[in-house]
Formats: structure tokens, sequence, C-alpha cells
């Protein structure tokens, strides 16, 4: 390594120098989605910020071990743990079985990440194959005095944990104000306090998703499934733990005293959150029609949307803002993103042609410790692609012959790029660019051009045979004045 990296770290609100608990060995968890609907814009941002967190740390050096959950049960339509799970709504609305829910939109967020380029996490524990873990993460806890038995449920109790342990010390809320701002209760309520959330909920008749507990039949909290499934993959203390923003209260907050009130200690060394996207300005929201899956992102088939915009624009476009920042997405920026993106994969494409000379005049060392301090620097990916955009202009000088580069620095520029580019900021060539199908065009081209060849020589017999196989094979073709177009047909 160059030099220390440094991360963020939202409980001393400060970049830190990061260094694992175990020499070489990083443990990383990171909250992943709820299965209950297609993965959106809002999912991508997450899995971008933390695919690069992941990527680069290994490229250094070190063993990653990623987790990344998927919650399939306790997820509520309410935070305050009231209304129906928000699979279990949707398996009801659809006549499916909670589990074809959950089996649909696990498959539909991979296939979408896949796209993405974003890699798969070394673990994918889901919540309901971690009922047992939770149950003993509540039993513990009510031994310990933290929490409560009301009427079949398990309440975490807030105001007890506050007398001992720090209760918003990662989203900076204050007790009192929360208090302030909690709905009274009424004398029918489970809760002791409006600010406890559920451990275990009890579950009500209509309720698909139960099972067994000591205190009858149920389904976990939220919170605990991610208590639970970090503690038994990464330890009772590990490394990192990340998510966006909007998971810091209650979700993470509420982690931080599962941990405590069953641990006497927290878990985490590193709270990360990547920040959120907005769309035109405005939060992204189903009510405010401007939720947009990834899928419709992909086909431009929402009415927000100008055009499609292939995975790797999008990819992009997250990677040129730092994690930490807001993003905003709009038709112009995705669009500037595109056209960055093409200009970064040109000139990466092109250093293949640059002939060496003897001398450099050219630094590539400087360019490449640019790269790696912006990576340092709490993994600031837009500096990084900044620098890249500065290499580009070398490259091209380099191409038109007003610099020169030796042919062990070249080697050095190659090596840069695949690494930056490929490796680290995970781009990769769009599907239309790959080489399969560069060979596919050229062939098509290649018969076509024959076919107004054998139109020229007035031979109507082969150029139709050409056009109609081709149509019969799939492609659509067009004549023009003086050529052809043509695609594959969808
Ligand atoms: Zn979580």
């Amino acid at each position: 390594m160059d030099e220390q990296l440094l991360i963020y770290t939202t409980t001393q609100k400060k970049k830190v120098p990061f260094s694992p608990i175990t020499p070489g060995f990083v443990g990383m968890y990171v909250c992943g989605p709820t299965v209950y609907g297609h993965a959106h814009l809002g999912h991508a941002r997450p899995a971008i910020t933390f695919d690069l967190v992941f990527r680069y740390l290994q490229h250094v050096g070190y063993r990653v071990r990623y987790v990344r959950n998927i919650t399939d049960v306790g997820h509520l339509v309410n935070d305050a743990d009231e209304g129906e799970d928000k699979i279990g709504k949707k398996a009801r609305l659809d006549q499916l079985e909670p589990m074809e829910v959950v089996q649909m939109y696990t498959n539909s967020y991979r296939l979408n990440m896949a796209k993405l380029n974003v890699l798969p996490p070394s673990i994918e524990p889901t919540a309901t194959g971690h009922i047992i873990e939770q149950i003993e993460l509540v039993k513990t806890i009510l031994a310990n005095g933290y929490a409560y038995e009301s009427n079949g449920s398990v309440y975490f109790d807030v105001q007890k944990y506050a007398t001992c342990f720090d209760y918003g010390k990662l989203s900076g809320r204050k007790i009192e104000d929360l208090l302030i701002n909690t709905r009274e209760l009424d004398g029918q309520d489970e809760k002791r306090s409006g600010l406890d959330f559920a451990l275990w909920k009890k579950a009500q008749p209509e309720h698909i998703m139960r099972w067994p507990s000591p205190w009858g039949e149920g389904f976990p909290g939220w919170h605990a499934e991610c208590t639970a499934m970090g503690k038994k993959y990464l330890g009772e203390v590990f490394d990192i733990h990340g998510g966006g923003m909007d998971l810091m209260f209650p979700h993470h907050e509420a982690e931080i005293a599962q941990s405590c009130a069953s641990m006497g200690h927290e878990a985490v060394n590193y709270w990360m959150h990547n920040n959120m996207i907005t769309i035109n300005g405005q939060k992204m929201g189903k009510s405010l029609g401007n939720f947009i899956t990834l899928d419709e992102l992909f086909t431009g088939s929402h009415p927000l949307l100008e055009k499609a915009y292939s995975p790797m624009a999008i990819r992009f476009f997250i990677l040129q803002a730092h994690y930490r920042s807001t993003l905003d997405f709009s038709n112009e920026a995705l669009q500037a993103a595109e056209k960055g993106l093409e200009r970064l994969m040109n000139a990466t494409a092109s250093i293949a042609k640059i002939t060496p000379a003897l001398h450099s005049t050219v630094d590539i060392d400087s360019l490449r410790q640019s790269c790696f301090a912006a990576m340092n620097d709490d993994f600031n990916s837009p500096i990084v692609i900044a620098n890249l955009f500065d290499g580009v202009r070398m490259i091209n000088q380099l191409i038109e012959g007003k610099a020169a580069i030796s042919q062990p620095d070249l080697e050095k520029l190659s090596e840069l790029y695949n690494l930056f580019v490929f490796e680290i900021l995970g781009l990769q060539l769009e599907a239309n660019e790959s080489a399969d199908n560069k060979v596919l065009s050229g062939v098509v081209d290649l018969l076509l051009t024959l076919r107004m060849e054998a139109k020229a020589n007035k031979d109507w017999a082969l150029s139709d045979k050409i056009r109609n196989e081709l149509t019969a094979i799939g492609f659509a073709i067009k004549d023009l004045k003086d050529g052809f177009e043509w695609e594959i047909k969808k």
C-alpha cells in the first residue's frame, strides 16, 4: 500500500485511519434489500458504493468477507412496528406464497446487480434462514433486562437502555427530543414507550410467515436480523458496517442498541453510510411518480426517461459522485455520464495504439500516485475519475505525437487504466461493444455490402436471398439511398 487508507466513520464524524481487527482480513456487513419489489435506482447506490469498497480492499491485499443480507421477513409497512409485513402484503395482493415473492425479487435483484457489474457478496444470508439466531438474540437481551414481553411480543426498552448506553450516537438524535416527537401511547398499547421497537412480534391469525418461539408463534423484528447475522458470520466485533443514510435511524441505531444490550459492547468499528439519490431535486418515492426501477432505466420505459440508459452509464454516473455526497438524477446528468464513460473507455482502448519512444515526456508515476491517494482518501471515486480524465488528455497527446512515452512507462500506463477502470471502478465494455458483437456486426455489414454489389449487378435473386435469409434469422434491414441500416429485431 502506498499510504494509509482513511475511512469516514459516521459515529466519529471524521476520517480515521483504517486498521482492521485481524491483520490482512476485513469483515464487512452491508444491509441488503427487502425483496418485495423490483430493484430501483435507490438500490444501485449502496450496492455500487460497497462494491467499490469491496474491490479496493481486495486490491490492496485484504481478504474480505463481505456479508450482504436479504430481508425476507419482519420489515413492516409501517416503521412503528405496525401494519403488514411488506413481503406478506405483496404475497396477498399478487396471490403468491411469500417465498415466491422473495424468490422472484431476489432473482431480479441479483440479475440487476450483475448487469451493474456489482460483485456478489461472500455470504448472502436471509432473515428467514436465521430465525433461531434471532430468537437467541432476543432471549439474551431479555435476560440482560433491556427488553420486556408484552402480549406475545418482545420490545426493546429504549429508555432503560439509555440509562447505560448512548442511544442516538449514530444518528445524533437525543432521546429527549425523540420522546417529544413520539406519539402518546394509548392505554391499549403493548409498548411501554413509543421509542421502543419490536424484537419479536406475535403473529396475528392472518399472518402467514410465523415461527414458534418461547413467546408463542410470531416473527422477528426487522432490526434483529442484521445483529444476529453479523455476529454469526463476522464475529462479536467486526470492521465495517455499511448501508444507505436512510438506514441510520432507526435501523442502525437499533442494531447498535441490540449489540450493546446483548454483548455489553458494540459490534462495529467503522460505520459507513452512502448518501441518497434524488430525482430532479426530489426525494424518490412511489407517491411522487418518480420511482424508477433499474429495469425501466435499462429499457427507457418510464415517463421521466428520455431514453434507455445502459447499466455502465448508471454505474459511472454513481461513481462520479463521492458516496457521501448527494447525487441528483436527471436525463442531462445521465447523458453527460454516458459521454464521459465513452471518452474514458475509448481512451483506455486506444492505449494499445500508442507507439513507444526512447524517453518519456509524461509522468505516469505521479498519475498512479494521485489515483491511489484519492482512493485512500475515503474511496474518493470522483477524484480518481478526474485523474483518469487528465490521463485521457495525455493519451490523446501521445497518439497525436505531441508527447512521448517509453516502453516501460507505456506498460505502466496500460496497467494503471486496466486496474482502475476495470478492476477498481468495475466498469466494463457494454454488450454492444463486446468482441462477439463486433464480429457479428462485421459479418452482417459484409453480407449487406455483398447484397449492394449484387443489386448493382442486377443480380436480384442473390440480393433477395441475402435480405430474406437475414430477415428470417431476426434482422431488420432498411435500404437507404446509398447504403443500408440494420438492427436485431426486438
Ligand atoms: Zn440491516
